[in-house]
């Protein structure tokens, strides 16, 4: 998990339709108690699904830490059985990623995708935070010679974390 020194963040979708609120509970000093999981991911289904070679996103800690600002809400799929993903339903921004999975055996995951979040709090040292992920997973499906060359300072997972 990784500090940071907002609050609260905000951000939403390329045409405005979705916007969110994201307010940060847990104690950035507290290495067990981090308010979110900054990551990266090279799956195929993160692929496919960004239109990029990878997808950045940050795993709210408690999953609950969002609030919609916006009437519209994202669209959702089951794109696994493990997972739904959420997107804006007027521009296609990928916003969301979270668990189907029983609550009671595994733990409940919501991620959002980094990228969606205002550029303001991506910035500097303050932004590191949240836009320098801190592990990577699924690495063995990166773009050989691209994408596994990247993010050094970032740990490595073959396969999920
Ligand atoms: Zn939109
Ligand atoms: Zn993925």
């Amino acid at each position: 998990m990784s500090p940071t020194t907002f609050d609260a963040i905000e951000g939403g979708c390329l045409c405005g339709d979705i916007r969110y609120k994201v307010t940060f509970t847990k104690s950035p000093e507290d290495p067990q108690n981090q308010p979110f999981l900054a990551a990266i991911c090279h799956c195929t289904q993160c692929r496919k699904e960004s239109g990029a070679l990878l997808m950045h996103f940050i795993i709210l800690n408690p999953p609950t830490a969002i609030e919609w600002l916006s009437s519209a809400r994202p669209k959702e799929y089951i794109s696994s059985y493990k997972a739904k993903r959420g997107f804006c339903g007027s521009c296609g921004s990928s916003l969301t990623y979270e668990s189907i999975l029983d609550p009671h055996v595994h733990a409940p995951v919501f991620a959002l995708m980094t990228g969606s979040i205002d550029q303001k709090y991506l910035q500097g040292e303050e932004g590191k935070a949240l836009s320098k992920a801190s592990i990577q997973v699924w690495c063995d499906r990166a773009v050989k010679g691209v994408t596994d060359e990247l993010f050094e300072y970032a740990e490595r997972h073959a396969g999920n974390a």
